[in-house]
């Protein structure tokens, strides 16, 4: 079957909710490289967004989870146990930022994750409030959905939402939205929307991602840290798409020397396992009564197996020094390319190897270029190379490479892109 063929037959069967953006079926992948069914090879800069850190099928992963299927594959870690549950907890809450004594739960997406953030932090703070950002993004199910900024595609169609959720703006540079200014409307939030002792939560993405790659100023987080402690709000990192060695420490909330009360992690946790988790303060993790998170699958051991055998590989390559190494090349590259294409291409921004350009039209940054995003993308795909659109307007090109990527073929996928632009 080929590519073609195959996109027929999943048009007829798979609704186009979960639709995808060009028909490229794959057969198999190996670190930073893709092969589809017809033998065609790619370079990856997209890791099935962002989750496949330690490259695809990183040997040290692939033996772990082949060893735990042996053993068995699961038996719920609220029925009968396992150590690398237990095992997975102790090294997450170990390398979460940081002095407070931490525990863990698992689930299986980002999306359940933020989900139990609110259900924590409305356990242990009795009230219904909580705070996101404009142009965040926290997943897809009826509470993530409310608390993401973006309408189109996320929350179109979909209401009504809960209630009890209020979003402030996100300190962006070049959107002329300051630091100053967000607080301010935080601020005046508080006397016109909700109370601030009736406020649970406030849950910050360190790194928008798909809202576009703006990186929060670390004196954002450090001033939301304040109001927190001084209103008694949990809160909440959402760390799914930064965590992991992906912006150039372990987590972005790093950068600004701030501990969050609770945090998500998932994507990158296990190289494509299916397994997320809340890490955070004990005393505010320990306010739900027994049984009320989780659910049957959260923790799976072929998951915590891939994830302990992820935490491995990042530590022994060194892989958050090399997310650095790996975004500074990108960024000279992508800043070279702009140079040369002013008119077509606008700010080119990261943290570690969270690398975007945004396109616009005819050299102003104001004039969004979706039309040629979706183009540029669809070309690289012919041309052999995965990359994956972000932001509010759709103009943003984001690459998230393997943190295993080597230079050459980091390279090899940097100059694919730069033909795109003297066809265009
Ligand atoms: N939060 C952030 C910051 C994300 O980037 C995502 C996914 O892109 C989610 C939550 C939702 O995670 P999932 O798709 O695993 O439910």
């Amino acid at each position: 079957m080929n590519n073609q063929q195959l996109q027929d037959r999943k048009t007829k069967v798979i609704a186009r909710g979960q639709g995808n953006m060009y028909p490229v079926y794959v057969e198999r992948a190996e670190n930073s490289e893709v092969w589809d069914v017809e033998g065609k090879r790619y370079i990856d800069f997209g890791t099935g967004i962002a989750v496949c850190n330690t490259g695809h099928s990183h040997p040290k992963v692939v033996a772990a989870v082949k060893a735990q299927i042996d053993k068995f594959s699961h038996t719920c870690v609220m029925v009968n146990p396992y150590e690398v549950a237990v095992e997975l907890a102790e090294k997450l809450t170990a390398i979460a930022p940081g002095e407070s004594e931490k525990k863990a739960i698992f689930v299986s997406t980002g999306a359940e994750a933020v989900e139990n953030c609110v259900k924590i932090a409305r356990a242990h703070t009795g009230r219904r409030g909580v705070i996101a950002f404009n142009g965040g993004f926290h997943g897809r199910t009826n509470l993530t959905m409310a608390l993401t900024g973006k309408i189109l595609p996320y929350k179109n169609l979909f209401g009504p939402f809960p209630g009890d959720i209020f979003h402030a703006p996100f300190p962006i540079d070049c959107h002329d939205v300051s630091v100053k200014a967000s607080l301010k409307a935080l601020e005046n939030l508080f006397k016109v929307d909700i109370a601030a002792t009736d406020v649970a939560a406030i849950i910050v993405e360190p790194v928008q991602g798909e809202g576009g790659f703006y990186a929060a100023p670390p004196e954002f987080l450090q001033a939301l840290r304040n109001i927190c402690d001084q209103h008694g709000i949990v809160l909440i990192a959402d760390e799914i798409q930064t965590g992991f060695g992906r912006t150039g420490k372990m987590f972005s909330f790093e950068h600004a020397g701030v501990e969050a009360d609770l945090m998500t992690m998932a994507k990158g946790i296990a190289g494509g396992f299916p397994i997320a988790a809340v890490v955070g303060k004990s005393e505010v993790m320990d306010a739900p009564l027994p049984g009320g998170l989780g659910g049957t699958y959260g923790g799976s051991p072929v998951a915590c197996a891939a994830a302990l055998a992820v935490l491995d590989v990042i530590e022994e390559e060194n892989l958050v020094s090399r997310s650095v190494e790996v975004g500074t090349l990108f960024n000279q590259r992508l800043t070279y390319l702009q140079a040369k294409f002013p008119n077509l291409i606008g700010e080119v921004r990261n943290q570690g190897s969270m690398i975007a350009i945004e396109l616009i039209k005819e050299g102003d940054f104001e004039q969004p270029n979706p039309e040629l995003t979706q183009a540029i993308i669809a070309k690289a795909a012919e041309n052999g190379l995965i990359l994956l659109a972000c932001g509010f307007y759709g103009n943003v090109i984001r690459f998230l490479p393997a943190l295993t990527i080597s230079d050459e073929l980091a390279n090899e996928g940097l100059d694919k892109f730069a033909e795109l632009f003297t066809s265009v």
